[in-house]
């Protein structure tokens, strides 16, 4: 499914998706209504505008819902304190950002998150060496 950007917004907020390093954005078409999952059928893609498009990551038959782990393209997810209601097996209680994913899970999602979140991980493991 093709992502597309409204614009761009001053901070990270609950809406907002980061869109580089240091720069957040809103949504646009129906990526806003696709949900959180901590086993999400569907990875992100940074495509030519700087949305994030969905991409399968598995097999997605009719009437399945698209979901995504909002840690595949958010380094800090602050906004849902309440809990993740995913209610998968791999739940891990709380909706968190990719700064809060164990490295397990970050292997596991190889080549489906946004690419700026890696940079950052660079970044920081450079900073600590
Ligand atoms: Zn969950």
């Amino acid at each position: 499914m093709v992502g597309e950007l409204e614009g761009e917004v001053e901070c990270n907020d609950s809406h907002a998706t980061q869109i580089s390093r240091t720069k957040w954005a809103r949504h646009g078409g129906l990526g806003p209504i696709v949900n959180h999952s901590c086993d999400p059928n569907c990875g992100v893609r940074v495509n030519e505008t700087g949305a994030c498009d969905f991409i399968a990551r598995e097999e997605i038959t009719a009437g399945d819902e698209i979901t995504f782990d909002y840690a595949m393209r958010n380094y800090s997810v602050d906004h849902f304190p309440d809990g993740c209601l995913c209610g998968t097996d791999r739940c891990r209680g709380s909706v968190t950002g990719w700064k809060d994913l164990p490295a397990v899970r970050k292997a596991d999602y190889a080549g489906s998150v946004a690419p700026y979140l890696l940079e950052i991980d660079r970044a920081r493991d450079a900073d600590a060496a």
